[in-house]
Formats: C-alpha cells, structure tokens, sequence
C-alpha cells in the first residue's frame, strides 16, 4: 500500500517529496523543518526552511538571531511570529540542556518548544531511524479512509498506528501517506476513481469523490 502510494504521488509530483532533496537528512534541518511546516504549504516551508538554515545552519547560530530577524526569514510561514519565537527558544534549549544537539528521545524532544508528537515522531524516524509514526492530518485523514483505524483525533490514530502496524513500517509510514493526501486522496472530492487503492477502500466518511 505505501509502496503504491509512494508511486502514484511521485508521477503527480508531490511537493511533500523535494523536501529531502531540498534540507538533507540532519537532525537539526529535519527538525527545523517540522517546525516550520505546521499549517504551512510544502512549498513555502522549503524556501522558507532553506532561508533560515543559510544562516543559521547550527542552533549555536540560530541562537544569536533575535526573534525579529528569525521572523522576517521565515515569513511567510503560517503562524510565523509564533514559530520565530519557538525556534529562538528552542535553539537556547538545544544549547543549554542536549549540548547544542538535537536529542534523540521523545520526552526531550517534546520539552523543546514548538515541539508536540507528531513533530517528535517524524524527527525520531527521519533523523534517527527510529520506530515512530508521524501522524498529521493527511495521516490522520487516509488511514480513517482505509479503515486501518477508527479514530476521531491525531492523537488516537497515532495510538492505534502504533498498537496495528508492524515496526519495520512505522519509520516509512508518514512520507507517502502525506504525499499522496496531497495528490490523490485530497481532504475534499478525493480522487477515487484514478486511487490505485480504489478497490480495497471502503471509502470510510467520503461525501463526495472523482
Ligand atoms: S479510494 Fe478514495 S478514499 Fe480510498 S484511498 Fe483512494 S482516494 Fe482515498
């Protein structure tokens, strides 16, 4: 299933999938980077993600940006002034608590600010190949689709992911799903009839298709 996805979304040019090519595979750019992306299109993430990390490529750098200038780099980011102020927190904390490292835990990852689960989990699996599931919308959205789950938040469908799906999945589970809720199975008028998954779907909550 998430092999078809992944092909299916990559002939429709999923934006979600330039984002390796565009900050690396470091921990401190991916995490960057989830920050960033909350409410945001992939494509203004990226520029915005790549501004940032041009010049402040470590967090002892980010560190000595104020606010003000973090917020003018990331702008036009969703919730900009809000994530300017995290990012500038969360580089002190990196410094002063994990030895100017991004950590590789998931309590000390979400005692950094601006870090909740979904950003935590896509960190540990992206940057530290570990078995964790980042369930954001798109997540959230398709597996209650498929019927892989049955849960009303996030935060349940992640708790459910993580009990149904085998831990040689987890780390690879987030990346296609969210390409192909960008591609195909789109929050409105999904587009089922072209789905490579249309004939197992049971459609679950879909009004209304293509
Ligand atoms: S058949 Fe429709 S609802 Fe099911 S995965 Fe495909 S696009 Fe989504």
């Amino acid at each position: 299933m998430l092999r078809l996805m992944q092909r299916e979304s990559s002939r429709r040019g999923a934006p979600v999938l330039s984002v390796e090519s565009a900050i690396g595979r470091g921990a401190f750019a991916i995490l960057i980077f989830t920050v960033l992306s909350a409410r945001t299109r992939d494509e203004t993430t990226i520029k915005a993600g790549r501004r940032l990390l041009a010049k402040a490529p470590t967090p002892q750098k980010l560190a000595r940006l104020s606010t003000a200038q973090i917020s003018r780099l990331i702008h036009p980011v969703g919730f900009y002034k809000t994530k300017a102020r995290h990012l500038h927190a969360l580089a002190h904390k990196l410094i002063s608590d994990f030895n100017g490292k991004v950590p590789s835990t998931f309590e000390s990852l979400t005692s950094l600010p601006g870090v909740g689960r979904k950003t935590a989990n896509i960190v540990l699996a992206s940057a530290f190949g570990k078995h964790t599931i980042g369930v954001d919308t798109h997540v959230h959205r398709i597996s209650n689709r498929l019927g892989l789950v049955r849960a009303k938040t996030p935060e349940k469908t992640n708790d459910a992911l993580d009990r149904i799906i085998p831990n040689k999945y987890k780390k690879k589970f987030n990346m296609p799903m969210v390409a192909f809720g960008q591609t195909v199975c789109t929050p409105l008028h999904p587009k089922c009839s072209e789905c490579p998954l249309t004939e197992g779907c049971p459609r679950i909550g879909v009004a209304k298709h293509r």
